[in-house]
């Protein structure tokens, strides 16, 4: 008989599949695995043969954590094998505060292709199931300790897998089980205009992040083949909607590409787009991927940049490089099959 998975399924979906127990035992396991123990064996108030039976019928994780790396400036990125032997990347983030976040992977490699991401080299294999985005918390929980915040922003596109990262937002925020804050999520996405739409409409009601990189569309169009279909026109407009609806500000990433995006035309468009948008522009100079025809700008260019856009009256910061010795940076991430 084929297992099912159990991790992400809520108390009363556990107890349809159980019909013969009493529904208390559902809500025990329920609360078990919202509190990321990933082993029947360790639900100890749940009787044995209940146990073995758990163990014959459901999966917690099929996934095994092949690789924990660190890097000095405290982050970790972990490399996940996952059953059909794909590999993905999921990156613990500790901030100056100590906020511990959760960068994970929603996609085993992406197929956006944009230009300047390791992922985006990769080709497409296949959506995560939510089961397999819930362990990758739960197994960097298991390093720091309580994480305080969950950002969509690892391999894939969110927007491409929405269903399975609305069912890992239900299981995670659940009041009665990880009771984590929705405003504690952050979903980004390379500009995929009908998701904004659907986020802005339907929800959850978490933070939005656009991987903008550039307002010139011809620059976007050579660099993220999304925008010849989701036009800098649509984006904004889906942008403007998707904060008055969620009366949310929007974060706009920037990457920032010597010579391609930091030019003075490049940031009076960045103005432009920016302009009487509730946005917050995020500078990340380009963290470097040895097989990809980009350069870091120079910390004067960066800095440069910064002052133009905040004379501008945008709201605008540059992002601290975390992860870069182990390949954990924004856009670094991309291994598709572990060395072994
Ligand atoms: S930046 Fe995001 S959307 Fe673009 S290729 Fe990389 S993972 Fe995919």
């Amino acid at each position: 008989m084929t297992k099912k998975a159990i991790l992400g399924l809520e108390a009363a979906e556990i107890s349809a599949l159980l019909p013969d127990e009493k529904p208390f035992r559902s809500r025990q396991i329920y609360t078990w695995l919202s509190q990321g123990v990933l082993d029947f064996s360790q639900m100890t108030n749940i009787p044995i043969d209940l146990r073995e039976k758990l163990e014959a019928l459901f999966f917690i994780t099929r996934s095994t954590v092949q690789q924990e790396l660190k890097d000095p400036d405290g982050t970790i990125k972990l490399q996940i094998e996952l059953f059909d032997g794909h590999c993905i990347e999921t990156v613990l983030l500790i901030d100056a505060d100590k906020r511990k976040t959760a960068c994970v992977s929603c996609q085993v490699g992406c197929a956006m292709k944009c230009a300047f991401c390791k992922t985006g080299t990769l080709g497409f294999k296949r959506n995560l199931e939510s089961y397999e985005i819930i362990e990758q918390f739960f197994f960097l929980e298991k390093i720091c300790g309580r994480l305080d915040n969950i950002v969509f922003m690892g391999m894939g596109e969110p927007m491409k897998n929405l269903s399975a990262i609305r069912k890992t937002i239900t299981f995670l925020t659940e009041p009665k089980g990880r009771n984590l804050s929705p405003r504690r999520i952050t979903l980004s996405t390379s500009g995929l205009v009908d998701g904004i739409y659907d986020l802005a409409d339907n929800g959850p009601d978490i933070r939005l992040a656009i991987s903008l990189t550039t307002a010139n569309p011809k620059t976007r169009e050579a660099i993220m083949p999304i925008a010849k279909t989701n036009t800098l026109d649509a984006l904004k407009e889906a942008t403007r909607y998707f904060i008055e609806k969620r009366k949310k500000r929007v974060s706009l990433e920037v990457a920032l590409m010597k010579d391609i995006n930091t030019g003075s035309e490049e940031i009076a468009l960045l103005i432009d787009f920016a302009k009487n948008l509730d946005v917050h522009i995020n500078l990340i100079p380009w963290n470097p991927i040895e097989e990809l025809p980009f350069s870091e700008p120079s910390n004067n260019e960066v800095q440069r940049v910064l002052k133009t856009l905040q004379s501008a009256g945008i709201n605008a910061t540059i992002r601290k490089k975390r992860g870069r010795k182990i390949g954990g940076s924004c856009g670094q991430l991309g291994k598709l099959r572990l060395d072994k």
